[in-house]
């Protein structure tokens, strides 16, 4: 009897994923190809190397086809019906950005409260989404707290049922602490558990708090390690047994270092890294996010700051941009992050001003928030550059942001995996 109900169970759903499976077929092949053609006037397809000038890029769908010599008009191929030509003959043609330090959940409309704690997180993404997006970011990495919203609100960017950026998710911060919430952990079991359940609920990415926070009086330059060299250790195996990355908020230096030697593959903020710091960056192939804009929110706070608070933010703003300086010339790959949260969301490309002030070219500080980023974040092969292949992630501005950074503080047109997001350029 059991033997025969098998076998109906077994042919009835037989019947129902034959269903399916018409169905998927037919709406893929009624859904017809989309075809964009972008006349670019100047295009840094890939930033570092020279522009080029007066290019037709022809996307696919979420793709870039191929990048043709002049404006062309239509494309004489099979399989092409209509085709939309975007006008961008007096802009300069760019890559999406990406910004590999960002808070999405929080910052400007803060209603964190207990009960539906991640519905109200969920605006709060929405509306940091919205900003970060018009302003030319087409790609996030992103810290948050414990709840589900900001993993919800990924998996709706890459289904296109929420407008981007494209979210890499960071879990909840793993960070000392007994209490067993979000990324506490206190030993090398713990640790490991804890980073396994971020794994678990879809993390791209582990946050690690190697050192306390920058708005407490323990952010120093000789602050100790929080961690025990084991249970770093352990974070970044179990991370990496997952082939996940581990990035580090850390500013003492003792904590930089020893994240570094435990094989973190970013330290984020960096405060104080010193000579040892550097090599260690280059030898162990890390890359330095230094977070530099939130300068201009310290020199804001610093005014109400406590009489404890105010000789620990003297020290970030007497030593924070000369230790990137220093890190940027001893060769340290620098990967632009913004702390969106601390800073504005929306204002992400100040970052980009500041590496320029702090002696990078505008073409260096341009590619570290492209091709640098792609490479930190291992989608090189997708992101970073206008090249056929990868993402249609597209953006335009109206002055050359290779003689002038802050170009980018007005982001004209946003294509994000080939959707027009903004456009306030030319007729499209
Ligand atoms: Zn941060």
């Amino acid at each position: 009897m059991k033997k025969v109900f098998a076998l109906v169970t077994c042919f009835v759903s037989t019947i129902f994923l034959g269903a399916a499976y018409g169905q998927d077929e037919k709406t893929v092949v009624d859904k017809p190809d989309e075809w964009k053609i972008i006349h670019a006037s100047t295009l840094i397809a890939r930033p570092g190397e020279t522009p080029l000038r007066q290019k037709s890029i022809i996307v696919k769908n979420d793709r870039i086809e191929r990048i043709e010599d002049g404006y062309l008009s239509t494309l004489n191929q099979e399989g092409v019906s209509s085709v939309k030509v975007i006008d961008l003959t007096n802009a300069f043609v760019l890559p999406g950005l990406i910004d590999s330090h960002v808070h999405i959940a929080s910052g400007d409309e803060p209603r964190n409260q207990e009960i539906g704690r991640d519905a109200y997180l969920m605006l709060n993404i929405a509306a940091n989404a919205d900003k970060t997006l018009n302003a030319g970011y087409t790609t996030v990495r992103t810290f948050i707290g414990p709840g589900w919203a900001v993993y919800a609100y990924r998996d709706g960017v890459e289904k296109g049922i929420f407008p981007g950026p494209r979210i890499i998710v960071a879990g909840s911060t793993i960070r000392v602490g007994t209490n067993g919430e979000g990324g506490a952990c206190y030993d090398v079991s713990s640790c490991k558990k804890a980073v396994r359940r971020q794994i678990e609920m879809g993390a791209d990415w582990i946050k690690l708090y190697a050192t306390c926070s920058g708005s407490k009086p323990c952010a120093r330059e000789h602050a100790p390690s929080v961690f025990l060299e084991e249970e770093i250790k352990a974070v970044v195996d179990a991370a990496n047994s997952r082939q996940i990355p581990v990035a580090a908020h850390a500013h003492g230096t003792a904590g930089i270092n020893d994240a570094l030697r435990g094989g973190v593959r970013s330290i984020e903020h960096g405060s104080y890294n010193d000579k040892t710091s550097r090599s260690l960056f280059k030898s162990k192939d890390a890359f330095y996010v230094p977070t530099l804009s939130v300068q201009d929110r310290i020199k804001i706070d610093y005014e109400t700051a406590s009489d404890e608070m105010k000789p620990v933010m003297e020290a970030f703003m007497e030593t924070h941009a000369a230790r990137v300086a220093a890190a940027y010339k001893a060769g340290v790959k620098i990967a632009a992050g913004s702390d969106a949260a601390v800073t504005k969301h929306g204002d992400n490309a100040r970052e980009l001003y500041w590496y320029v002030k702090i002696g990078m070219s505008e073409a260096e500080a341009l590619r570290s928030a492209t091709i640098v980023n792609a490479e930190l974040l291992q989608k090189e092969e997708e992101l970073g550059a206008i090249e056929a292949g990868k993402f249609a992630d597209i953006i335009a501005v109206d002055s050359d942001p290779l003689e002038d950074i802050e170009a980018l503080a007005d982001v004209g047109f946003v294509m994000a995996a080939g959707e027009v997001v903004k456009n306030e350029m030319g007729s499209d």
